[in-house]
Protein backbone atom coordinates (compact mmCIF):
# COMPACT_ATOMS: atom_id res chain seq x y z
CA UNK A 1 0.00 0.00 0.00
CA UNK A 2 1.30 3.50 -0.26
CA UNK A 3 1.17 5.84 2.03
CA UNK A 4 -2.16 7.11 0.88
CA UNK A 5 -3.62 3.48 0.85
CA UNK A 6 -3.81 2.77 -3.18
CA UNK A 7 -2.70 -0.56 -3.78
CA UNK A 8 0.88 -1.07 -5.10
CA UNK A 9 2.31 -3.92 -6.43
CA UNK A 10 3.68 -2.85 -9.76
CA UNK A 11 7.24 -2.17 -10.52
CA UNK A 12 6.16 0.51 -12.30
CA UNK A 13 4.43 2.02 -9.54
CA UNK A 14 6.13 1.85 -6.60
CA UNK A 15 9.08 4.17 -7.11
CA UNK A 16 10.05 7.46 -4.60
CA UNK A 17 13.79 8.26 -4.30
CA UNK A 18 13.58 11.60 -5.08
CA UNK A 19 16.72 13.50 -6.46
CA UNK A 20 20.37 13.98 -6.07
CA UNK A 21 21.83 13.67 -2.85
CA UNK A 22 22.20 17.28 -1.35
CA UNK A 23 23.50 17.13 2.21
CA UNK A 24 19.87 17.40 3.42
CA UNK A 25 19.62 20.93 1.94
CA UNK A 26 16.37 21.80 0.24
CA UNK A 27 16.72 23.32 -3.30
CA UNK A 28 14.77 26.54 -3.74
CA UNK A 29 13.94 25.43 -7.18
CA UNK A 30 11.99 22.00 -6.07
CA UNK A 31 9.31 24.32 -3.54
CA UNK A 32 5.88 25.10 -3.97
CA UNK A 33 5.16 28.54 -3.99
CA UNK A 34 3.90 28.79 -0.30
CA UNK A 35 6.83 26.82 0.90
CA UNK A 36 9.21 29.20 -0.54
CA UNK A 37 7.59 32.09 1.07
CA UNK A 38 7.73 29.83 4.77
CA UNK A 39 11.36 29.76 4.27
CA UNK A 40 12.00 33.23 3.13
CA UNK A 41 9.63 34.31 6.15
CA UNK A 42 11.56 31.93 8.71
CA UNK A 43 14.58 34.14 7.36
CA UNK A 44 12.96 37.31 8.68
CA UNK A 45 12.46 38.15 5.11
CA UNK A 46 9.51 40.40 4.51
CA UNK A 47 6.73 38.26 1.97
CA UNK A 48 8.05 40.64 -0.82
CA UNK A 49 11.44 39.50 -0.82
CA UNK A 50 9.86 35.92 -0.87
CA UNK A 51 7.54 36.85 -4.48
CA UNK A 52 10.69 38.39 -5.64
CA UNK A 53 12.96 35.17 -5.15
CA UNK A 54 9.89 33.01 -7.01
CA UNK A 55 9.58 34.81 -9.85
CA UNK A 56 13.79 35.30 -10.35
CA UNK A 57 13.59 31.44 -10.09
CA UNK A 58 9.91 30.54 -12.62
CA UNK A 59 9.11 33.29 -14.45
CA UNK A 60 12.91 34.35 -15.74
CA UNK A 61 14.52 30.79 -15.26
CA UNK A 62 17.68 31.92 -13.09
CA UNK A 63 20.00 30.02 -13.24
CA UNK A 64 22.32 30.94 -10.32
CA UNK A 65 21.54 33.22 -7.25
CA UNK A 66 24.11 35.40 -8.80
CA UNK A 67 22.23 36.29 -11.39
CA UNK A 68 19.13 38.29 -9.32
CA UNK A 69 21.04 41.15 -8.67
CA UNK A 70 17.73 43.01 -7.03
CA UNK A 71 17.83 40.79 -4.44
CA UNK A 72 20.22 42.34 -0.93
CA UNK A 73 23.67 40.40 -1.14
CA UNK A 74 23.26 39.52 2.58
CA UNK A 75 19.82 37.55 1.27
CA UNK A 76 21.41 35.77 -0.93
CA UNK A 77 24.01 34.69 0.81
CA UNK A 78 21.79 33.66 3.65
CA UNK A 79 19.95 31.87 1.19
CA UNK A 80 23.24 29.90 -0.48
CA UNK A 81 23.71 28.95 3.28
CA UNK A 82 20.06 27.37 3.79
CA UNK A 83 19.30 26.06 0.85
CA UNK A 84 20.32 24.68 -2.52
CA UNK A 85 19.89 26.04 -6.31
CA UNK A 86 20.88 23.43 -8.73
CA UNK A 87 20.02 23.67 -12.60
CA UNK A 88 20.36 21.44 -15.08
CA UNK A 89 24.07 21.59 -17.46
CA UNK A 90 23.35 21.17 -21.24
CA UNK A 91 24.99 17.51 -22.15
CA UNK A 92 23.82 18.15 -25.71
CA UNK A 93 21.99 20.20 -28.64
CA UNK A 94 20.51 19.12 -31.82
CA UNK A 95 17.97 20.27 -34.26
CA UNK A 96 15.91 18.33 -36.24
CA UNK A 97 15.54 19.81 -40.50
CA UNK A 98 11.98 19.72 -39.21
CA UNK A 99 12.76 22.50 -36.43
CA UNK A 100 12.38 20.13 -34.01
CA UNK A 101 15.26 20.17 -30.71
CA UNK A 102 16.18 17.65 -28.47
CA UNK A 103 18.47 18.68 -25.43
CA UNK A 104 20.31 16.02 -23.34
CA UNK A 105 20.32 17.55 -19.60
CA UNK A 106 22.90 16.70 -17.06
CA UNK A 107 21.75 16.79 -13.70
CA UNK A 108 23.76 18.06 -10.48
CA UNK A 109 24.35 14.24 -9.91
CA UNK A 110 24.94 13.78 -13.36
CA UNK A 111 22.17 11.77 -14.82
CA UNK A 112 21.28 12.55 -18.02
CA UNK A 113 17.69 13.40 -19.16
CA UNK A 114 16.33 14.83 -22.33
CA UNK A 115 13.19 17.44 -23.20
CA UNK A 116 12.26 18.07 -27.03
CA UNK A 117 10.86 21.06 -28.63
CA UNK A 118 8.17 20.89 -31.31
CA UNK A 119 7.56 24.29 -32.99
CA UNK A 120 4.22 24.57 -34.55
CA UNK A 121 2.55 27.40 -36.61
CA UNK A 122 0.00 28.14 -33.91
CA UNK A 123 1.83 26.48 -30.61
CA UNK A 124 5.15 26.25 -29.53
CA UNK A 125 5.29 23.07 -26.90
CA UNK A 126 8.42 21.38 -24.94
CA UNK A 127 7.80 17.37 -24.51
CA UNK A 128 9.28 17.24 -20.60
CA UNK A 129 10.99 14.24 -18.87
CA UNK A 130 9.48 13.06 -15.60
CA UNK A 131 12.48 10.00 -14.12
CA UNK A 132 15.68 9.30 -15.61
CA UNK A 133 14.54 6.03 -17.45
CA UNK A 134 11.22 4.30 -16.81
CA UNK A 135 10.41 0.93 -15.22
CA UNK A 136 7.14 0.42 -16.73
CA UNK A 137 9.38 -1.35 -19.48
CA UNK A 138 7.25 -1.25 -22.16
CA UNK A 139 8.38 -3.59 -25.05
CA UNK A 140 8.25 -1.19 -28.23
CA UNK A 141 9.79 2.12 -26.21
CA UNK A 142 13.41 3.33 -25.93
CA UNK A 143 13.15 4.73 -22.28
CA UNK A 144 11.51 1.48 -21.24
CA UNK A 145 14.62 -0.33 -21.90
CA UNK A 146 16.53 1.76 -19.76
CA UNK A 147 14.70 0.91 -16.05
CA UNK A 148 14.47 3.15 -13.72
CA UNK A 149 17.50 5.37 -12.39
CA UNK A 150 15.28 7.45 -10.36
CA UNK A 151 12.69 10.25 -10.53
CA UNK A 152 13.34 13.86 -11.56
CA UNK A 153 12.67 16.32 -8.66
CA UNK A 154 10.32 18.92 -9.23
CA UNK A 155 12.71 21.58 -9.94
CA UNK A 156 14.56 19.11 -12.24
CA UNK A 157 10.88 18.97 -14.44
CA UNK A 158 10.62 22.76 -14.05
CA UNK A 159 13.36 23.54 -14.80
CA UNK A 160 13.34 21.57 -18.38
CA UNK A 161 10.77 24.36 -18.94
CA UNK A 162 13.08 27.15 -18.18
CA UNK A 163 16.25 26.01 -19.88
CA UNK A 164 14.59 25.01 -22.87
CA UNK A 165 12.68 29.00 -22.93
CA UNK A 166 15.83 30.48 -22.18
CA UNK A 167 17.79 28.63 -24.79
CA UNK A 168 15.02 29.49 -27.74
CA UNK A 169 14.73 32.87 -26.87
CA UNK A 170 18.87 32.97 -27.31
CA UNK A 171 18.29 31.38 -30.42
CA UNK A 172 15.77 33.64 -31.73
CA UNK A 173 13.45 31.03 -32.83
CA UNK A 174 10.39 32.76 -31.31
CA UNK A 175 9.49 36.42 -29.96
CA UNK A 176 9.66 37.31 -25.82
CA UNK A 177 11.17 35.60 -22.88
CA UNK A 178 9.07 32.58 -22.64
CA UNK A 179 8.51 31.09 -26.15
CA UNK A 180 7.01 27.94 -24.72
CA UNK A 181 3.33 27.75 -24.65
CA UNK A 182 2.19 24.46 -24.37
CA UNK A 183 3.78 21.49 -22.30
CA UNK A 184 3.46 17.55 -22.70
CA UNK A 185 4.74 15.18 -20.50
CA UNK A 186 5.57 12.47 -22.86
CA UNK A 187 9.55 12.57 -22.22
CA UNK A 188 11.31 9.71 -20.54
CA UNK A 189 9.45 8.19 -18.20
CA UNK A 190 6.02 7.68 -16.56
CA UNK A 191 4.76 10.95 -14.43
CA UNK A 192 2.35 9.23 -12.65
CA UNK A 193 4.98 7.05 -11.34
CA UNK A 194 6.42 10.38 -10.06
CA UNK A 195 3.26 11.97 -8.75
CA UNK A 196 4.30 13.74 -5.47
CA UNK A 197 7.11 15.99 -7.35
CA UNK A 198 5.00 16.00 -10.91
CA UNK A 199 2.15 17.89 -8.45
CA UNK A 200 4.73 20.24 -7.35
CA UNK A 201 6.43 20.55 -10.51
CA UNK A 202 2.55 21.33 -12.64
CA UNK A 203 1.60 24.14 -9.37
CA UNK A 204 4.55 25.92 -10.37
CA UNK A 205 4.21 25.67 -14.39
CA UNK A 206 0.57 27.14 -13.85
CA UNK A 207 1.32 29.58 -11.33
CA UNK A 208 1.18 33.27 -12.30
CA UNK A 209 4.30 34.52 -10.67
CA UNK A 210 5.71 31.94 -12.67
CA UNK A 211 5.86 30.75 -16.34
CA UNK A 212 1.60 31.21 -16.10
CA UNK A 213 0.95 28.01 -18.78
CA UNK A 214 -2.99 27.40 -19.49
CA UNK A 215 -3.96 24.75 -17.81
CA UNK A 216 -5.67 23.60 -21.14
CA UNK A 217 -2.11 23.53 -22.92
CA UNK A 218 -0.37 21.28 -20.41
CA UNK A 219 -1.08 17.77 -20.88
CA UNK A 220 -0.02 14.61 -18.61
CA UNK A 221 0.51 11.23 -20.29
CA UNK A 222 0.56 8.30 -18.60
CA UNK A 223 0.57 4.01 -19.26
CA UNK A 224 -3.02 3.72 -16.87
CA UNK A 225 -2.07 3.60 -13.38
CA UNK A 226 -4.92 4.22 -12.07
CA UNK A 227 -5.39 5.03 -8.83
CA UNK A 228 -3.10 7.96 -9.50
CA UNK A 229 -4.95 9.12 -12.77
CA UNK A 230 -7.83 9.52 -9.79
CA UNK A 231 -6.15 11.95 -8.27
CA UNK A 232 -4.68 13.84 -11.21
CA UNK A 233 -8.27 14.42 -12.12
CA UNK A 234 -9.57 15.59 -8.86
CA UNK A 235 -6.07 17.37 -7.75
CA UNK A 236 -4.86 19.26 -10.49
CA UNK A 237 -6.66 21.31 -14.03
CA UNK A 238 -4.29 19.73 -17.01
CA UNK A 239 -5.27 17.58 -19.16
CA UNK A 240 -4.74 14.05 -19.46
CA UNK A 241 -3.47 11.60 -22.22
CA UNK A 242 -4.13 7.90 -22.20
CA UNK A 243 -1.22 5.19 -23.83
CA UNK A 244 -3.85 3.01 -24.34
CA UNK A 245 -1.87 1.18 -27.22
CA UNK A 246 -3.95 -2.13 -27.76
CA UNK A 247 -7.59 -3.35 -27.89
CA UNK A 248 -7.18 -6.99 -26.14
CA UNK A 249 -5.85 -7.22 -22.92
CA UNK A 250 -3.99 -10.18 -24.32
CA UNK A 251 -1.89 -7.47 -26.50
CA UNK A 252 -1.50 -5.02 -24.02
CA UNK A 253 -0.38 -7.99 -20.93
CA UNK A 254 2.25 -8.49 -23.87
CA UNK A 255 3.34 -4.91 -24.58
CA UNK A 256 2.51 -2.82 -22.04
CA UNK A 257 3.58 -4.94 -18.80
CA UNK A 258 1.06 -2.32 -16.48
CA UNK A 259 -1.90 -3.96 -17.77
CA UNK A 260 -1.75 -6.95 -15.90
CA UNK A 261 -1.79 -5.17 -12.89
CA UNK A 262 -4.79 -2.19 -14.33
CA UNK A 263 -5.89 -4.08 -17.04
CA UNK A 264 -8.05 -2.32 -19.66
CA UNK A 265 -11.20 -3.05 -18.05
CA UNK A 266 -10.29 -1.06 -14.93
CA UNK A 267 -8.43 1.35 -17.16
CA UNK A 268 -11.59 2.56 -19.43
CA UNK A 269 -13.67 3.31 -15.98
CA UNK A 270 -11.09 4.84 -14.53
CA UNK A 271 -11.02 7.51 -17.94
CA UNK A 272 -14.75 7.48 -17.73
CA UNK A 273 -14.54 8.71 -13.98
CA UNK A 274 -11.61 11.50 -15.08
CA UNK A 275 -13.60 15.04 -14.13
CA UNK A 276 -14.46 16.83 -17.55
CA UNK A 277 -14.03 19.83 -16.25
CA UNK A 278 -13.53 22.64 -18.43
CA UNK A 279 -14.25 20.65 -21.47
CA UNK A 280 -11.44 18.48 -21.33
CA UNK A 281 -11.40 15.93 -22.92
CA UNK A 282 -8.68 12.80 -22.89
CA UNK A 283 -6.31 12.07 -25.52
CA UNK A 284 -5.64 8.48 -26.42
CA UNK A 285 -2.34 7.90 -27.79
CA UNK A 286 -2.33 4.44 -30.10
CA UNK A 287 1.27 3.60 -31.15
CA UNK A 288 0.52 1.57 -34.46
CA UNK A 289 2.86 -2.03 -34.45
CA UNK A 290 2.37 -3.75 -37.62
CA UNK A 291 0.60 -6.99 -37.41
CA UNK A 292 0.16 -6.57 -33.58
CA UNK A 293 -2.14 -4.07 -32.84
CA UNK A 294 -3.07 -2.57 -36.08
CA UNK A 295 -6.20 -4.53 -37.79
CA UNK A 296 -9.25 -2.94 -38.72
CA UNK A 297 -10.66 -4.88 -35.99
CA UNK A 298 -8.28 -3.03 -33.49
CA UNK A 299 -10.12 0.00 -35.08
CA UNK A 300 -13.56 -1.35 -34.40
CA UNK A 301 -12.74 -2.30 -30.74
CA UNK A 302 -10.81 0.69 -30.04
CA UNK A 303 -13.54 2.46 -30.98
CA UNK A 304 -16.48 0.88 -28.48
CA UNK A 305 -13.75 0.73 -25.28
CA UNK A 306 -13.91 4.61 -25.94
CA UNK A 307 -17.38 5.21 -27.08
CA UNK A 308 -18.90 8.24 -24.87
CA UNK A 309 -15.65 9.10 -23.37
CA UNK A 310 -14.65 12.73 -24.53
CA UNK A 311 -12.07 11.87 -27.04
CA UNK A 312 -9.85 12.08 -29.50
CA UNK A 313 -6.95 9.80 -30.75
CA UNK A 314 -3.83 10.42 -31.53
CA UNK A 315 -2.15 7.41 -33.74
CA UNK A 316 1.41 6.79 -33.19
CA UNK A 317 3.37 4.95 -36.17
CA UNK A 318 5.91 3.14 -34.33
CA UNK A 319 9.27 4.83 -34.51
CA UNK A 320 11.76 1.91 -35.10
CA UNK A 321 14.20 1.56 -32.41
CA UNK A 322 17.45 -0.84 -32.80
CA UNK A 323 17.17 -3.83 -30.96
CA UNK A 324 13.54 -3.74 -30.67
CA UNK A 325 11.43 -6.44 -33.04
CA UNK A 326 8.26 -3.92 -34.29
CA UNK A 327 7.86 -2.40 -37.28
CA UNK A 328 5.44 0.24 -38.40
CA UNK A 329 2.49 -0.58 -40.91
CA UNK A 330 2.36 0.50 -44.02
CA UNK A 331 1.36 3.98 -44.69
CA UNK A 332 -2.03 2.32 -46.15
CA UNK A 333 -2.17 0.92 -43.16
CA UNK A 334 -2.64 4.14 -41.20
CA UNK A 335 -5.02 5.36 -43.28
CA UNK A 336 -7.56 2.79 -43.11
CA UNK A 337 -6.96 2.41 -39.63
CA UNK A 338 -7.39 6.32 -39.23
CA UNK A 339 -10.54 6.11 -41.43
CA UNK A 340 -12.68 3.34 -40.18
CA UNK A 341 -12.26 4.93 -36.53
CA UNK A 342 -13.11 8.90 -37.98
CA UNK A 343 -16.11 6.27 -39.97
CA UNK A 344 -17.61 5.71 -36.22
CA UNK A 345 -17.33 9.42 -35.45
CA UNK A 346 -14.14 9.64 -33.31
CA UNK A 347 -11.89 12.46 -33.68
CA UNK A 348 -8.63 10.87 -34.90
CA UNK A 349 -4.96 12.56 -36.02
CA UNK A 350 -2.23 10.90 -36.70
CA UNK A 351 0.76 12.56 -34.84
CA UNK A 352 3.37 13.77 -37.34
CA UNK A 353 6.63 12.16 -36.82
CA UNK A 354 8.68 14.92 -35.52
CA UNK A 355 12.37 15.08 -34.99
CA UNK A 356 13.37 10.94 -36.04
CA UNK A 357 16.43 12.18 -37.44
CA UNK A 358 17.80 12.92 -34.34
CA UNK A 359 16.01 10.25 -32.71
CA UNK A 360 13.68 12.68 -30.87
CA UNK A 361 10.58 10.99 -31.69
CA UNK A 362 8.15 9.92 -29.23
CA UNK A 363 9.75 6.60 -27.75
CA UNK A 364 13.18 7.12 -28.31
CA UNK A 365 14.01 9.04 -25.84
CA UNK A 366 17.19 6.93 -24.09
CA UNK A 367 20.06 9.29 -23.25
CA UNK A 368 21.72 6.83 -21.16
CA UNK A 369 22.12 3.24 -23.19
CA UNK A 370 19.04 1.27 -24.80
CA UNK A 371 19.86 -2.22 -26.06
CA UNK A 372 23.04 -2.81 -26.58
CA UNK A 373 24.03 -0.43 -24.33
CA UNK A 374 26.43 -2.04 -21.35
CA UNK A 375 24.93 0.79 -19.18
CA UNK A 376 21.52 -0.64 -19.53
CA UNK A 377 22.15 -3.73 -17.71
CA UNK A 378 22.70 -1.80 -14.42
CA UNK A 379 20.02 0.52 -14.69
CA UNK A 380 17.80 -2.29 -15.61
CA UNK A 381 18.87 -4.21 -12.34
CA UNK A 382 18.31 -1.48 -10.07
CA UNK A 383 15.50 -2.21 -7.41
CA UNK A 384 13.66 1.22 -7.07
CA UNK A 385 14.49 2.49 -3.88
CA UNK A 386 12.46 4.28 -1.07
CA UNK A 387 8.81 4.73 -0.46
CA UNK A 388 6.15 5.56 -3.05
CA UNK A 389 5.83 8.35 -5.41
CA UNK A 390 2.86 9.41 -4.93
N1 LIG B 1 5.19 7.05 -19.83
C1 LIG B 1 4.15 7.86 -20.32
C2 LIG B 1 4.68 9.11 -20.92
C3 LIG B 1 5.64 8.91 -22.08
S1 LIG B 1 4.75 9.32 -23.48
C4 LIG B 1 3.31 7.09 -21.30
O1 LIG B 1 3.74 6.01 -21.72
O2 LIG B 1 2.23 7.56 -21.62
C5 LIG B 1 5.52 8.41 -24.68
C6 LIG B 1 4.48 8.07 -25.76
O3 LIG B 1 5.20 7.52 -26.85
C7 LIG B 1 3.49 7.01 -25.29
O4 LIG B 1 2.21 7.26 -25.80
C8 LIG B 1 4.05 5.75 -25.91
O5 LIG B 1 3.02 4.81 -26.13
C9 LIG B 1 4.66 6.27 -27.17
N2 LIG B 1 5.78 5.47 -27.67
C10 LIG B 1 6.69 4.78 -26.95
N3 LIG B 1 7.56 4.15 -27.77
C11 LIG B 1 7.19 4.45 -29.03
C12 LIG B 1 7.71 4.14 -30.32
N4 LIG B 1 8.78 3.36 -30.46
N5 LIG B 1 7.09 4.64 -31.41
C13 LIG B 1 6.01 5.45 -31.26
N6 LIG B 1 5.50 5.80 -30.07
C14 LIG B 1 6.06 5.30 -28.97
FE1 LIG C 1 7.64 4.15 -19.76
FE2 LIG C 1 5.85 5.40 -21.29
FE3 LIG C 1 8.00 4.21 -22.39
FE4 LIG C 1 6.04 2.71 -21.36
S1 LIG C 1 5.87 4.11 -23.14
S2 LIG C 1 8.23 2.41 -21.03
S3 LIG C 1 5.41 3.96 -19.62
S4 LIG C 1 8.00 5.95 -21.02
Amino acid sequence: MSEHGAPIDHRGVALGHDGPARGGAVDLRALPQESLAALVASMGERPFRARQLYRWLHQKGAASLDEMTDLPRAFREALAGRAALTTLACASEQRSSDGTIKWTWRTADGKLVESVYMPEEDRRTLCVSSQVGCAVGCTFCLTGTMGLARNLTAGEMVDQVHRANRRIAELGLAPGPRPLTNLVFMGMGEPLANYRNLRVALGVLLSEDGPNFSQRHVTVSTSGLVPVMQRLGEETPVKLAVSLNATTDEVRDAIMPINRRWPLAELMEACRAFPARNGRRITFEYVLLAGVNDSLDDASRLAALIRGIPAKVNLIPYNANPGLSFQAPPPERVVEFQEALAARNITVVVRKNRGRDISAACGQLAAEGGPGDPRRRAAASLTPPGPAGY
